[in-house]
């Protein structure tokens, strides 16, 4: 079964004997003559046109009214939870499957993510122990805020993370966190080009964070989003993200404590393009979820596709096997053959910054990390 899994993805991607990747980006657009025009504007930092209308496609594509583009996913994900209004020891509610990247933002903020479980379906934030959590261990205060019972501290956000790009049934999500005054900030990292119920995602909470770092769906280097509906949040992003300058023609004044998080126009150069090119890809990689699903319809494994009432990108490919004895043999034999594979994240409470932190029961969180392998989910070329 794992030399028939082997040829197979050989045979797919066409190579008998070259390394075969996880996720390798596809420059066949109009990358070079963006790149070109780009360094002969010499603008190729902050400012230019490329990051301006980088931000233009990207409100089209995602149908957000405001996109603001950041040097990374982290940066917009920072942003965002400032932005949300997140302070120092309060508690934001996430996923423990997840990238440390969601975890790491919280922290840079002096708040504590707190863990609730994922769906085994969508393998995003579960809403039904998302409510599960929020009714019995946490009530409403006279100023409005959602206070956690045990330790008496605020929950600020929740931000459920779009996983491999199937998309959290985000409706149920922003139902509940209405009722809890608790403000969403949908990492949405994984997820360009994934849509639940016709909606794309990252444009359901009060603010999305996008990535376009170099394993991504489309990549143009380093570079991130911030999306939102909100008009104050939109102007205040753009704003944060550039230092935070007060417009005036040669002085220097600064209003906030802002970041240098703006995307800068090389990169923006490439993203423009990239843009571009994202449908096309995404038609490929369902076309390869299709043949995988096929594949491994007579397999001992379950290929894990889209979720019902979504659209997904498959940036990740994953199936599920038996256990962890299996998925680590799964793992060592594709690896040692050169066909790269790879688990899914060691959970996050179970990292040393993390582990002090609340975790709900987290058993499907639990049971995937045990079982989800990733395979090659690059955009065939040939
Ligand atoms: C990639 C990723 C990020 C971070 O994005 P960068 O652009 O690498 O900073 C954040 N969250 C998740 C879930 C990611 O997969």
């Amino acid at each position: 079964m794992l030399k028939e899994t082997v040829d197979f993805i050989r045979s797919i991607y066409k190579t008998p004997k070259d390394f075969i990747p996880l996720h390798e980006p596809r420059f066949v657009g109009n990358e070079k003559p963006y790149l070109n025009e780009c360094i002969d504007s010499t603008f190729v930092s902050s400012v230019g046109k490329f990051v301006n209308q980088f931000e233009d496609d990207l409100k089209k594509y995602t149908g957000a009214k405001y996109a603001i583009a950041t040097s990374n996913g982290t940066a917009a994900l920072h942003i965002a939870l400032v932005l949300a209004k997140v302070q120092r020891n309060d508690l934001v509610i996430t996923q423990p499957l997840t990238f440390v990247a969601t975890c790491n933002a919280i922290a840079y903020l002096g708040a504590d993510p707190l863990f609730v479980d994922v769906d085994k379906r969508t393998l995003g934030m579960s809403p039904s122990k998302l409510h599960d959590f929020l009714h019995t261990s946490t009530y409403i205060n006279d100023k409005q805020e959602c206070i956690h019972i045990a330790t008496q501290r605020r929950i600020s956000a929740c931000v459920p993370m779009h996983t491999f790009g199937f998309p959290v049934e985000m409706d149920s999500i922003m139902e509940i966190c209405d009722v809890f005054h608790v403000a969403v900030v949908e990492d949405a990292a994984e997820s360009i080009g994934s849509f639940y119920k016709e909606q794309h995602t990252g444009t359901f909470g009060l603010l999305g964070t996008l990535s376009f770092n170099g394993n991504k769906t489309i990549t143009c280097g380093g570079g991130g989003a911030v999306l939102t509906n909100d008009d104050a949040l939109g102007v205040l992003a753009k704003h944060l993200t550039t230092q935070a300058k007060t417009p005036h023609p040669w002085e220097f004044n600064h209003d906030h404590i802002g970041y240098n998080y703006r995307m800068p126009n090389i990169n923006a150069a490439l993203a423009c393009a990239q843009l571009e090119c994202l449908d096309s890809f995404i038609e490929n990689k369902r076309q390869l979820a299709q043949l995988y699903a096929n594949f491994f319809d007579c397999m001992p494994y379950t290929f894990l596709t889209e979720p019902k009432n979504s659209k997904a990108n498959y940036w990740l490919q994953a199936i599920l096997v038996g256990d962890r004895t299996e998925r680590d043999a799964f793992l060592d034999f594709t690896n040692k053959n050169a066909v790269m594979t790879r688990p899914a994240w060691t959970l996050m409470h179970k990292l040393p910054m993390f582990e002090h932190c609340i975790t709900a029961n987290v058993e499907n969180a639990q049971f995937l990390e045990d079982r989800l392998v990733n395979i090659p989910s690059s955009v065939r070329v040939n």
